[in-house]
């Protein structure tokens, strides 16, 4: 169906069991689990899929070893068995990561974090080697028996810098330990829905539809596209909106203080060097000020951050030059040798996003749990249908998130569970061939039906992971080129995601549906091209056109910190 078929259905028959707003990791995730049970569902999300949030998270898929010294045992180890999960269901997105944590004392943090860890309100400072042993060993055996990943290590001092002599020589040791990244978290959304279209033709996902009202048992959506206004009816609204949950609220007619959100922002860099010094690994690492920061190699470029710091609008948050200030200074604190890292030219993106906390009095972010909770508002005050608010929660968990909730959801529905997510992979990581030998008989019987080339089947397969299957059909099936501007892209590559994945304006495309503006691929030429190419396939006018690609130059500038030349 195209979006306005799908609009057009939905106004015909406006009664659905369960409307969710909020197309961020947790809303889409349990759009999915729903969709599994075969429960018809609308999602709706104000802007694109995975643009909040879960746009802007440090693409880490880990366990959460600070949250140990919280006492969060639980949390720390449902994360762990996400994790697991996720490299087994997505291995084409989250793939394992070594972690070098440098380490400045012995003893450090000994009394703060069992303090912490006692109900007592202690700012975390810096830890020590015994402090983070004690931790590793705790992590390494939450993850038991279902461990996937090898156990820690650590590293005497004169090894850790004969290994990186760059390492700020006043480290007392090293520890290494394995997490994992996620290179397409976007994308891995956006499968997500997809997927869940294609297990219940009932649950339907739009993007560009935002939540504005409700009376009764109606609840008004507006097309952000069209600007129509439509209403629909459901027997349970969930509010997955993240940093917006309480505006969301409001606007349902319903009053909550349930969220305490806080900004965290990112810095993407271009210094050779640095990602030298990384020897492909994260480095992760406590700053003077107790707050964990992170960099760690990204196709090519070093990503790092990030802060943590109270807001109470997530529509202005952006990173701001005083955070650019503290990253910085925090990586140099790790390297303090390596050239450059004050020169702000080797930052060519910058990414910014607000944490759904739950509202907290701790006396750091850093302090307030990153474990899940779902609030219910009964119906009552004028609204004939109960709200359930997703609060908290991190990318890593948003499975087991979304299970416990279409758990109670069923429940409320009178019906019960017949399916499990647990092991089911996702999009492009089904039949995902992950050994040299099996990667290659995939991409030999894929050259033989599309006859691409070689190369650019193994490009493709790093990009959509077996959905590479589907696009490489897509482009054979008809003649294309390279664009002229970017030619690591096809002009029906950018047809295929046009046309099979909810793109709805340029942004979309270079921020969410590909990582162009994360790897610096961008320019106004760039920029045309593209637009030229959805312009076509998404039938925009001329102005239309102009329109998008001014818009975006304003974005990339505004909120990433990029300068193309205006239009
Ligand atoms: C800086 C930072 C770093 C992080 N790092 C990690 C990490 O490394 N690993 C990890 O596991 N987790 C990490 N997280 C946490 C994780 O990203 C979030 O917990 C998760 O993305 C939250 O998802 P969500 O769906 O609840 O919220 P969001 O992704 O914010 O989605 C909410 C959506 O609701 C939409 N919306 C709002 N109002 C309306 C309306 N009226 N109508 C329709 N739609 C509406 C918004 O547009 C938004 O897209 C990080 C988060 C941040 C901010």
């Amino acid at each position: 169906m195209t979006r306005e078929q799908r609009l057009e259905a939905i106004r015909r028959r406006p009664e659905v069991s369960v409307l969710i707003v909020g197309g961020g990791i947790n809303g889409v995730g349990l759009l999915r689990e729903l969709a599994l049970e075969g429960v018809d569902t609308l999602l709706v999300e104000k802007s694109d899929f995975a643009s909040g949030a879960s746009s802007a998270s440090t693409r880490i898929i880990h366990g959460g070893l600070r949250y140990l010294e919280n006492g969060e045992f639980r949390l720390v180890r449902e994360s762990l068995r996400e994790r697991n999960r996720l490299l087994k269901n997505a291995p084409h997105y989250v793939r394992p990561l070594p972690t070098t944590i440098p380490i400045f004392s012995w003893t450090k943090g000994l009394f703060s974090a069992p303090a912490r860890f006692l109900g007592l309100k202690v700012r975390p400072n810096d830890r020590g080697a015994l402090l983070i042993r004690i931790g590793l060993s705790l992590y390494d055996l939450l993850a038991g028996k279902q461990a996937v990943l090898p156990a820690h290590q650590f590293k005497s001092r004169p090894l850790s810098l004969a290994a990186r002599p760059q390492l700020n020589p006043e480290i007392v040791c090293t520890a290494v330990y394995y997490d994992a990244w996620i290179s397409y978290p976007e994308r891995l959304c956006v499968e997500l829905v997809l997927d869940a279209g294609s297990q219940c033709s009932a649950a339907h996902a739009l993007n560009y539809v935002r939540l504005e009202s409700a009376n009764g048992d109606t609840v008004v959506l507006q097309d952000q596209v069209g600007s129509q206004r439509f209403e629909i009816k459901p027997r349970i609204v969930v509010n997955a909106t993240g940093a917006w949950i309480d505006f969301t609220n409001r606007a349902l007619g319903r009053q909550s203080r349930y969220i305490g959100g806080t900004k965290g922002s990112h810095l993407v860099l271009e210094h050779p060097e640095l990602l030298a010094a990384t020897q492909g690994q994260m480095l992760y690492f406590a700053n003077a000020d107790g707050r964990i920061c992170i960099f760690y190699p990204y196709y090519g470029k070093v990503i790092a951050g990030s802060t943590d710091i109270p807001v109470s609008d997530p529509e202005t948050a952006i990173c701001e030059e005083d955070e650019v200030d503290y990253i910085l200074e925090s990586v140099r604190q790790v390297f303090p040798t390596l050239p450059r890292l004050r020169d702000r030219s080797n930052i060519f993106y910058r990414f910014c996003g607000v944490r759904p906390l739950p509202r907290s009095d701790a006396s750091t972010p850093g302090e307030i749990s990153r474990d899940h909770s779902c609030e219910i508002i009964p119906a009552g005050n004028g609204i004939n249908f109960p709200v359930y608010s997703l609060i908290g929660g991190k990318w890593t968990t948003f499975r087991a998130f979304g299970e416990q909730v279409a758990d109670r959801i069923l429940h409320q529905l009178a019906r019960s569970r017949s399916a499990s997510s647990a092991n089911l992979p996702i999009g492009g990581g089904k039949g995902y061939p992950t050994t040299a030998a099996t990667k290659s008989a995939w991409l030999a019987s894929l050259q033989g039906k599309t006859h691409l080339p070689a190369q650019r089947l193994g490009e493709l397969l790093d990009r959509y992971g077996t959905r590479a299957a589907e696009v490489a059909q897509f482009l054979s099936a008809g003649p294309d080129q390279p664009l002229r501007s970017l030619p690591e892209y096809t002009r029906r590559e950018i047809q295929f995601l046009a046309s099979h994945e909810s793109i709805v304006r340029l942004d979309d495309l270079i921020l969410r549906r590909t990582i162009m503006a994360l790897l610096g691929q961008l320019s106004l030429e760039v920029l045309e091209e593209l637009a030229t190419v959805l312009a076509a396939e998404l039938a925009w006018s001329p102005d239309r056109t102009q329109q998008e690609i001014a818009r975006t130059v304003q974005l990339l500038s505004k909120v990433h910190g990029m300068r193309l030349p205006i239009p």
